[in-house]
C-alpha cells in the first residue's frame, strides 16, 4: 500500500462545473480562470479537461506562456498584464490578451512597437481599489490605446468586484452599476463576472465571463457550499492512518500538549500535515474522514501529520483512507474551521503530495 498523500483531481467534476457556468451565463463566452496551477489542481490538466472553455484566464504572461509550450491554443487573457518589454513581445508572439491597468503600460507599449497587434482590455477600478483605471481616466486609456492601433473594433473594459461572495452586500450594486454606465458610455464589449457573479447575478454577465473557484466545486457564497449548489469537488485530499494507539485519560496529544484526553480512547495519526499543505491552523474538531466516516481532528497539526479522535470508530487501523477534503467533506467546511478560504486550500498543496487525474466511473 502507497502512504504517500495524493490529490486526485477529477476530470468528469471538472467538466460539469464548466457545463454549470455555460449554463448560467448562456449569452456570454467563459473565460476558464486557471490562474496560480489553476488553483492547485494543475493547469495544464485543467486546461485539457476544460476545453469546451471559449478560452483561459491566468494571473500573469508566465502562466500563459507555460499553457501555450504545452500546446494549449486558445485565447488566453492575462489578467494582470505584463511588466516590462520582454513580456509584451512574448504576449504579442503567442497571441496573449493583456489586461491594462495604469497608464505605465500603456508607456510600456508605447515604447516598443510590438511586431504582431496584441490583444488589449482596459481595466477600471469599480470600486475595489486594487487594480484599475479610476472612472475618470477610462476616457483617456481609451484614447491612448486607441492611438497605439490597439483598441480594436470595440473597446474591452473589464472589472472585478470586491464583495459578491456576499450576496446582501449593497457595494456590488454600486460597483455594478458605475461599471455599466462607463460600458454603455464607450459601446464597449465587457467583463466582470467571477463565480460569485455567474452564479448570483443573472442579468450582469457580460460579454465574457471568468469563473474561477466553481469549477473546483466549491461555492462562490459566504455559508455554503459546493454540493448545495450543484457543483462537484474536483480535488480529494487523501492520505492514509499510519498509526493507530490506546492511550489513557489525561494524555495530552501532540506539540503543546493542546488536546487532552478526556477518557482512555484511540487515537490515530494521518501521515499528512502542514508540509503537504494541510493548514496549520486547523482547530481541534476540523472534521476528517476515516474511509468515509467523519472523526475530529485533535491537537496541532505537525508538518508531517496529524492526530485524529478515533472514539467513534474502535476499528480504525493503520492503511485506513483519510480524506481531508473532497467528495463528503467540502473544502470550505474544513477553511471555515482554519481561518482561511477554500482557495488558499488547493493553492497550498505542496509538491510533496502525489497527484493522480481520474474520471468517474
Ligand atoms: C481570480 C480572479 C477571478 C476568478 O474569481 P473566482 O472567485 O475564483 O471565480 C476573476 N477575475 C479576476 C480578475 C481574478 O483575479
Amino acid at each position: 500500500m502507497d502512504f504517500t498523500p495524493v490529490a486526485r483531481i477529477n476530470l468528469s467534476a471538472l467538466r460539469h462545473n464548466l457545463k454549470m457556468a455555460c449554463q448560467s451565463a448562456p449569452a456570454s463566452q467563459v473565460f476558464a480562470v486557471i490562474k496560480a496551477n489553476a488553483y492547485g489542481h494543475g493547469a495544464v490538466v485543467a486546461a485539457r479537461a476544460l476545453d469546451q472553455a471559449h478560452g483561459f484566464a491566468v494571473a500573469r504572461v508566465a502562466e500563459a506562456l507555460a499553457l501555450r509550450a504545452a500546446g494549449v491554443g486558445k485565447p488566453i487573457l492575462v489578467m494582470g498584464g505584463a511588466y516590462d518589454l520582454e513580456s509584451i513581445q512574448q504576449a504579442a508572439g503567442q497571441r496573449l490578451t493583456l489586461v491594462i491597468h495604469q497608464f505605465w503600460q500603456l508607456d510600456l507599449l508605447r515604447s516598443m512597437k510590438p511586431a504582431s497587434p496584441i490583444g488589449c482590455v482596459i481595466k477600471v477600478d469599480s470600486g475595489m481599489h486594487r487594480l484599475g483605471f479610476a472612472p475618470e481616466e477610462v476616457e483617456e486609456a481609451l484614447r491612448q490605446l486607441a492611438a497605439l492601433g490597439l483598441a480594436g473594433e470595440r473597446p474591452r473594459l473589464m472589472t472585478h468586484l470586491a464583495n459578491a461572495d456576499d450576496r446582501h452586500d449593497l457595494a456590488t450594486g454600486d460597483q455594478l452599476s458605475l461599471f455599466r454606465t462607463l460600458v454603455d458610455r464607450f459601446g464597449a464589449e465587457c467583463s466582470l463576472a467571477n463565480s460569485a457573479v455567474v452564479m448570483g447575478w443573472p442579468q450582469w454577465q457580460g460579454d465574457w465571463v471568468r469563473p474561477g473557484i466553481m469549477l473546483y466545486g466549491v461555492s462562490p457564497f459566504i455559508g455554503s457550499t459546493g454540493g448545495e449548489l450543484g457543483l462537484r469537488p474536483a480535488m480529494n485530499l487523501e492520505a492514509r492512518l499510519i498509526s493507530v494507539k490506546p492511550y489513557p485519560k489525561g494524555a495530552r496529544i501532540g506539540y503543546g500538549g493542546t488536546w487532552e484526553c478526556p477518557e482512555a480512547m484511540p487515537v490515530g495519526v494521518a501521515g499528512i500535515g502542514y508540509g503537504d499543505g494541510y493548514p496549520r491552523h486547523a482547530r481541534s474538531g476540523t472534521p476528517v474522514l476515516v474511509e468515509g466516516a467523519p472523526v475530529p481532528l485533535i491537537g496541532r497539526v505537525s508538518m508531517d501529520m496529524i492526530a485524529l479522535d478515533l472514539r467513534s470508530l474502535p476499528g480504525a487501523k493503520v492503511g485506513d483512507k483519510v480524506t481531508l477534503w473532497g467528495e463528503g467533506l467540502p473544502a470550505e467546511r474544513v477553511a471555515e474551521s482554519s481561518g482561511t478560504i477554500a482557495y488558499q486550500l488547493f493553492c497550498g498543496v505542496t509538491g510533496r503530495v502525489r497527484r493522480e487525474v481520474v474520471e468517474d466511473g
